[in-house]
């Protein structure tokens, strides 16, 4: 496995990183990929502290981490992570869908509990197999969920979604019916060089448990229990995310290697994924 963290930095800053034939100019800033493990990323952190105290300014807006893995690693993981690649908006509760928010934790605002089926705005939804809006509802196209129940998968639950509008294509909203606990090493935080439990006002990291972090950042960790054997597709208790507005924590989903055998058989496109581990 290889990982990197692809940095968008502020071009007036970004002599104090790289050389002039480093990273890609993208508008207003310079993008570029540092693998873990250089010490270049040692200076990000520096430098993001220095530029904070002396400008009150930001040396880059936009980091992500990028894991890129060999077939091997993928054909022979014990567990998956399944993650979403397409987000979209207007999310269900802007379409109808309700909610009952007195279950939802006072602190971070997770487990709200959806009441009735999944409304949405049928043109909204991305030409994908799998997509989720803002608010963390993930939407399956027909062809996937038929696959899905045709072999048996087990932890899938499905619903179908409802339109103001007819539509001639079905859609299902696909939950996790089973859950698993992440275990402490899976690492959450605002992004990799700041790990803020809290900013603002919102909380990112609950005190209950609930929520452990604004973003994922490392690769899953999940707790060994025999659910994960007797199940192919899986949520983790433990949410990632932050309310606010119409958004909410969600969980991260897990899934066996007969998930992933659909998906390929299948060219199930919106998801890709990761290596999981078993603790
Ligand atoms: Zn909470």
């Amino acid at each position: 496995m290889t990982e990197t963290i692809e940095l968008r930095i502020y071009k007036k800053y970004a002599h104090l990183l790289l050389q002039p034939y480093e990273g890609t100019e993208m508008g207003q800033f310079v993008s570029v990929h540092i693998p873990v493990g250089d010490t270049k990323l040692q200076k990000v952190a520096e430098l993001t502290k220095q530029i904070q105290e002396e400008h009150n300014d930001f040396f880059f807006l936009y980091s992500s981490i990028k894991r890129e893995y060999s077939k091997h690693e993928l054909d022979t993981a014990a567990l998956l992570q399944m993650v979403i690649k397409t987000t979209f908006e207007p999310a269900g509760e802007e379409c109808g869908t309700l909610y009952d928010e007195t279950t939802s934790c006072d602190i971070c605002g997770a487990n709200r509990k959806q009441i009735g089926p999944l409304w949405l705005k049928r043109s909204s939804i991305p030409k994908k197999d799998i997509a989720r809006t803002i608010a963390g509802e993930v939407v399956m196209s027909d062809r996937f969920a038929e696959a899905l129940t045709e072999t048996k998968l087990k932890g899938v639950s499905l619903e179908p979604i409802q339109f103001q509008k007819r539509s001639s294509e079905t859609y299902y909203q696909l939950v996790a019916s089973a859950e698993v606990e992440l275990s402490k090493d899976t690492v959450a935080g605002v992004n990799y060089f700041d790990h803020s439990e809290t900013s603002d006002g919102e909380i990112y990291k609950c005190a209950k448990g609930h929520t452990i972090g604004l973003n994922l950042l490392s690769e899953v960790y999940v707790e060994k229990n025999e659910i994960i054997h007797q199940n192919d597709f899986m949520a983790s208790r433990q949410k990632i995310g932050v309310k606010r507005g119409l958004l909410r924590p969600e969980p991260i989903y897990l899934c066996s290697q007969a998930f992933r055998n659909v998906v390929q058989a299948e060219n199930i496109t919106g998801l890709t994924f990761e290596v999981a581990h078993i603790v």
